[in-house]
């Protein structure tokens, strides 16, 4: 049952499950914190308007709830696009491609996905594409 061909590189089942489950937790803490952030903003987004008013005085308060708000939507973002990296890779795990390169179709490591569960590339597709793209430039 151990010693099946190449099983060093590919995810055990037992490794799969635990990377589901982590997956599945980090997605719940994401929407957590997504829902978090959006009620905040739309709490600056209440006491913006007047405020705005005061931005010629020195002390610079009035500036103070849109760099909050600035701060928050950049990291909602981030969030967002984290939350996605996480739902496509639950569905790849449905789909039985998990853990495959999308680029040269070869198993990624599981210590890479271990560190990394939403790797979609192995190491060497993934520095040799930033090392191609840079060279591109
Ligand atoms: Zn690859």
């Amino acid at each position: 049952m151990l010693a099946t061909l190449d099983s060093a590189d590919v995810l055990s089942p037992e490794q799969q499950a635990r990377l589901q489950h982590l997956l599945e937790h980090e997605r719940t803490e994401l929407v957590g914190q997504i829902s978090d952030l959006e009620s905040e903003l739309e709490s600056l987004a209440q006491q913006e308007g007047p405020i705005e008013v005061q931005f010629d005085d020195e002390s610079g308060e009035g500036a103070g709830v849109n760099v909050d708000a600035d701060r928050d939507r950049s990291l909602l973002a981030q969030l967002r696009f984290q939350a996605v990296e996480v739902d496509e890779a639950l569905a790849r795990l449905e789909a039985g491609t998990y853990g495959f390169c999308e680029d040269c179709g070869q198993p990624i490591a599981p210590e890479r996905l271990e560190a990394i569960p939403t790797a979609r590339s192995c190491v060497r597709c993934k520095t040799g594409g930033l090392l191609a793209r840079a060279g591109r430039r």
